[in-house]
């Protein structure tokens, strides 16, 4: 059963309906909550008849990664970034992979305690460039993470949100006011896939794309992970890549990653790597200029190459950069031609390493 709500902060975007329910507006859930009652994201819920959000200053645990984790192939390669989440989520996908916190329904979870200036200090003292907000969806926490993020800037730590971009249009403004990067997952490019595995659905996510593209400055890459039998077909991934290209152009980089079997979908074999370089290739002749593979071996499928030339411009293996011909103002070091993305004239030297750390203190 769930716990009771007993605390929580004020949380924004939320109505009282004329039949005394509330409804919480924050995303195309729209939960409409009697006294006590918590939305399905788990938690954000109705307490003395406002909506809160009970994750506040809440954390499952911090660890640094390397930026390319998230994953973000344009954005500051090779640095640290502080990364971390608290509970629930406002999805419901069956093939979730990091189902121990997004469906946490204890929040025995979430024992770390930080104050948004605790978390940006942590991450300048442990020389990261950025917070991400990874391993469950910022959206339902928003309040938090927007004081995370305003905590950063102050200090000149960026912000990347790692999400679903499940989320409605007025919270999404400034959501994403306060983010740096992004890197949206693209589920799948079905309603029915949305329907099925997610029980939410695809157009909302689109229009969060476009709204990224055309009305922000924010650097957003997409994450697609590739299903078999699900979402991996050639209609599918040529759809996909179809309306990318149409909608939001040929720069902003797409990611197939493999899935491995979790969560309610153990009975789907993983992806085969076969899979994901075959997606790449569709993609790539769609036209879309970086496209990459993830979760497999497959440092041709990660490296970033010249869209003229050809040149390699950022070689990868895995989370390791061992290539690296961008000259100091972006541009390809043979042709010149700029590559889109956020970097800088020195690269990073992080690595692959993932180093938990510890922030605030302990419940
Ligand atoms: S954010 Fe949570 S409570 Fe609000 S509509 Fe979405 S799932 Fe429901």
């Amino acid at each position: 059963m769930d716990q009771p709500i007993i605390e929580g902060i004020p949380g924004r975007y939320w109505h009282l309906l004329e039949d005394g329910r509330v409804q919480c507006d924050v995303c195309p859930r729209y939960c409409k909550l009697h006294e006590g009652q918590r939305g399905l994201c788990f938690v954000r819920g109705r307490l003395r008849d406002q909506m809160v959000l009970t994750t506040y200053g809440r954390s499952s645990g911090f660890c640094i990664d390397p930026i390319e984790k998230k994953p973000l192939n344009h954005y500051l390669p090779g640095t640290p970034v502080l990364s971390f989440g608290t509970a629930g989520c406002n999805l419901t996908c069956k093939f979730c992979q990091n189902w121990d916190i997004s469906k946490a329904r204890a929040l025995d979870r979430i024992q770390d305690r930080a104050s948004p200036e605790a978390i940006a200090e942590a991450a300048t003292r442990s020389r990261c460039r950025a917070v991400a907000f990874t391993y469950n969806d910022p959206v339902i926490f928003l309040e938090y993470a927007i004081d995370v993020a305003q905590a950063c800037r102050e200090r000149g730590i960026s912000t990347v949100a790692v999400s679903a971009g499940y989320i409605t249009a007025e919270p999404r403004v400034e959501f994403f006011r306060h983010m740096d990067a992004a890197n949206i997952d693209l589920k799948g490019f079905t309603e029915g896939f949305y329907k099925h595995l997610c029980s939410s659905r695809l157009a909302p996510v689109l229009e969060t794309l476009e709204y990224l593209k055309h009305e922000t400055n924010v650097w957003f890459e997409i994450t697609t992970l590739l299903i078999p039998g699900e979402n991996d077909s050639q209609t599918e991934i040529e759809a996909e890549s179809a309306w990318i290209i149409d909608r939001l152009g040929p720069d902003v980089p797409l990611h197939f990653t493999a899935f491995h079997p979790d969560w309610r979908m153990m009975d789907t074999p993983p992806t085969p790597p076969e899979t994901l370089r075959r997606a790449r290739g569709i993609a790539t002749k769609a036209g879309i200029r970086y496209v990459y593979t993830g979760n497999i071996h497959d440092p041709r499928g990660q490296t970033t190459y010249c869209h003229v030339c050809g040149v390699v411009l950022i070689g990868r293996d895995g989370y390791e950069l061992t290539a690296w011909n961008l000259s100091a103002d972006s541009t390809c070091i043979k042709c010149g031609t700029r590559c889109p993305g956020v970097f800088e004239p020195i690269h990073g030297r992080w690595g692959s390493r993932r180093h938990p750390v510890r922030v605030g203190g302990r419940r």
